[in-house]
């Protein structure tokens, strides 16, 4: 049996299992113009994920109610009419949430298991750690002895800013959901401090602690009422960096918050949303260096991993309730 996962309906508000279906799909058979059997692996859930489950106009068409989920996925290759690729060989793919489908060749990368670990791929050596990578070094631009703090610090992306900019000799700050995500970001990723927004009932005066010459990058990945907080401690030139906003995927409505110009005016600050796919041309750069910083244990990275092809729904929605550390992954 083979099985796909469709967007079954589009979700108002918080989406729920509801929103998914599971049904099966046909074998897949190589054709002339797919060259290759694909199995899938390690399908990746991702936050932006939400944003094409809607209608809304965005950088990313929307999913089709009754067509298949797509995202990033690591498969082996069954079986292959193309010489570039054989059976046992892995591939990364912008693909269909389904166990096995045939592909064309030249929609996919293929990948080194004795490299890195495959889910990597997906994670610190994929889309999320671009995003850390050119986020962090293009806009947000730091050097040492300033003071970084990022929000969904501990998850994919997150995780991946912290040490780059203690690597660059700065003072790094991490708000995540949890105790645990606290440590996990002072005693594996080396942060310098960390806030529990769950546990914190004055983001300023917390922030006014752990940030005594305030704040000369913020890379945020969550906005709402963290953001709020922490721009009100920006220096002069001051950069923030805005890679996502998760706390607002869900949103209804959109709430009207503290209007930021005046204070950016007033400290020459620069705020610059970016895709990570604006970099595209510059992609080799980055997975380069982040494999060497790897491989030269200046970077660490975590994985949470599901179980089975059914657990993806849950999975995504596991990100919305911060489920994961590091990059999240279904493993089948
Ligand atoms: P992630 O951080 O691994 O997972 C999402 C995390 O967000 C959760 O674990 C949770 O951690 C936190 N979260 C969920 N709901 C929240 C809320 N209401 N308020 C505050 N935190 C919340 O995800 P990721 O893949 O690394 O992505 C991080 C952000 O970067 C997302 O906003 C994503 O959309 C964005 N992104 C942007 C680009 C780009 O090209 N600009 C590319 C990739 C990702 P807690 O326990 O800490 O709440």
């Amino acid at each position: 049996m083979n099985r796909q996962i469709l967007l079954k309906s589009r979700p108002i508000g918080m989406p729920t299992e509801d929103n998914f279906e599971i049904t099966d799909a046909p074998e897949p058979k190589l054709t002339q113009d797919d060259g290759v059997i694909l199995e899938s692996r390690f399908i990746s859930v991702d936050p932006y994920m939400r944003g094409r489950m809607s209608d809304a106009k965005s950088y990313v068409p929307p999913y089709q109610v009754g067509e298949p989920i797509s995202g990033g996925i690591i498969a082996e290759v069954l079986e292959s009419n193309d010489e570039s690729l054989k059976a046992g060989d892995f591939v990364l793919g912008n693909l269909p949430w389904t166990e096995r489908q045939t592909a064309k060749v030249d929609t996919l990368k293929k990948v080194d298991d004795s490299l890195a670990p495959l889910g990597y791929y997906l994670g610190i050596l994929g889309m999320p750690g671009l995003t850390a990578y050119f986020g962090l070094l293009d806009i947000g631009r730091p050097e040492a002895g300033e003071t970084v703090v990022i929000s969904g610090a501990s998850g994919a992306v997150g995780s991946v800013v912290g040490q780059i900019a203690k690597m660059k000799g700065c003072h790094v700050v991490g708000i995540a959901g949890s105790d645990e995500k606290i440590r996990y970001m002072i005693d594996e990723l080396n942060f310098d401090e960390g806030i529990n927004y769950h546990k914190t009932s004055d983001m300023q005066q917390s922030l006014d602690v752990v940030c005594p010459y305030g704040v000369d990058v913020y890379f945020d990945n969550v906005g709402g009422e963290i953001s709020d907080a922490v721009l009100t401690f920006i220096n002069n030139e001051a950069r923030i960096v805005i890679c996502g906003q998760i706390s607002m995927y869900n949103a209804t409505e959109q709430p009207v918050g503290p209007r930021p110009q005046t204070l950016l005016l007033k400290r020459s600050a620069l705020m610059q949303g970016f895709i990570v796919r604006d970099y595209a041309d510059r992609f080799d750069e980055g997975i380069k260096t982040l494999a060497k910083w790897l491989k030269e244990g200046k970077l660490t990275y975590r994985q949470t991993v599901t179980h089975g092809f059914e657990n993806l729904p849950k999975a995504f929605l596991g990100l919305f309730k911060g489920e994961n550390i590091g990059k999240y992954l279904v493993e089948l």
